[in-house]
């Protein structure tokens, strides 16, 4: 049976991609593998939008938040956390492990920051020395407003902004110079339509400060170790090297789309997704700024949102249920990277069949007429 990856991460892999890491594995101080890592690094600016360079490591998306904390950050420091869901919440354990002092926004779930919290909370305790928050809130479906965030850190010299921006970067637009993020942290296995596997890093001059200070202990997390071998074309430890031929494929195919296109592409199976549940009748889960990487659905009333994905599974098709409080009440469905309309239509046609399994009558066809009004509308048909 054939499986359809509609969660958010991992998520399918294009089968150049697979073609591409199926070559023989080069030595990783080859010079021919230092060539992939130069236009890797090249790409990477690209991707991320910046000037600077894009720090790659052989982890996933977690390690490179773990070394944005223990690269700028001393013990006894204090950080304001934007925890606004699971992900949210990973930035206060992170700190706490490291003996920083969290000061948390905890935002209900579903919702988006409020940036003038952020800017009173940096007011009221000029000791902050650095904001953590998501792009995009995976476990929600939430984009939290990170331009708005970065007007507020930009003008303050002791505080940095940390955005997690692993379910974000190559999905929407986060242009990291032009918006003026400090930190900009990624994985491969979400928009980027790699296998798990990498960790990125991009950091602007100002969080370069921040680690000639910092003295929180790293080894294999160390972003100034890392930065020299990679200004030679090099990773300071063993490269991925298979992953790194992945990227290299992948680079050249976003490349050649675009960004913009990419990111149009992307908001339209947003919309349509989005358009598709309210005509059965569902709610999403996100009350703010919805995301255009994924779409959280409340489960309808006396259907276990767990149930929903099981059912959909057995039909091959892989949506994500909700996360901790929102276990059970949610399910999400991803529409980033390597899925195209089929794949959503397919799996919108899918979830009707079964929540009408499950009890909850949907009119066959109503969600996947809605999102193909949407699809041709915006094509232009
Ligand atoms: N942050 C966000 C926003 C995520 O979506 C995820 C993964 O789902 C993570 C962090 C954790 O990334 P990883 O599982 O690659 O360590």
């Amino acid at each position: 049976m054939k499986r359809y990856l509609m969660t958010p991460g991992p998520t399918p892999v294009a089968p150049e991609t697979q073609l591409a890491m199926a070559q023989p594995i080069l030595h990783h101080r080859s010079p021919q593998f230092m060539e992939i890592l130069g236009k890797v690094r090249e790409d990477l600016r690209y991707l991320f939008q910046t000037e600077q360079e894009v720090l790659m490591f052989a982890a996933t998306g977690t390690g490179a938040m773990e070394g944005a904390v223990v690269n700028t950050l001393c013990a006894g420091d204090t950080a304001l956390v934007v925890d606004g869901g699971k992900f949210g919440e990973r930035w206060t354990e992170l700190c706490q492990v490291y003996g920083v002092k969290v000061d948390r926004i905890a935002v209900e779930w579903g919702r988006a920051v409020n940036p003038a919290e952020v800017a009173a909370r940096l007011k009221a305790n000029p000791a902050i020395k650095a904001v953590f928050v998501q792009a995009n809130e995976t476990s929600t479906g939430v984009q939290h407003p990170v331009r708005e965030l970065a007007q507020i850190t930009k003008s303050l010299p002791g505080a940095i902004l940390v955005v997690d921006a692993i379910s974000a970067l190559g999905g929407y637009e986060l242009p990291m110079d032009g918006w003026g993020l400090d930190i900009v942290v990624a994985g491969s296995q979400k928009a980027m339509m790699l296998p798990p596997g990498l960790a990125f890093a991009a950091l602007s001059p100002k969080a370069w400060e921040f680690v000639k200070t910092s003295t929180l202990p790293k080894y294999y997390f160390d972003f100034a170790k890392q930065l020299k071998s990679q200004q030679k074309n090099q990773t300071a430890y063993t490269s991925a090297v298979t992953l790194t031929m992945g990227l290299m494929e992948v680079c050249a195919r976003i490349r050649a789309e675009g960004l913009e296109k990419i990111f149009a592409r992307n908001r339209r199976l947003s919309l349509a997704t989005k358009e598709a549940v309210r005509a059965m009748g569902l709610e999403l889960y996100a009350k703010d700024y919805p995301s255009d990487v994924l779409t959280a659905v409340l489960a309808p009333a006396g259907v276990d949102g767990q149930k929903v994905v099981a059912n959909l599974r057995r039909k091959g098709i892989w949506i994500a249920g909700g996360q901790a409080q929102a276990k059970g009440k949610i399910f999400r469905i991803a529409h980033m990277g390597f899925i195209d309309e089929t794949d959503l239509l397919g799996t919108i046609g899918g979830l009707e069949v079964v929540l009408n399994e499950l009890g909850y009558k949907v009119d066959l066809g109503v969600g996947v007429k809605a999102a193909q009004a949407v699809l041709g509308k915006e094509a232009g048909a």
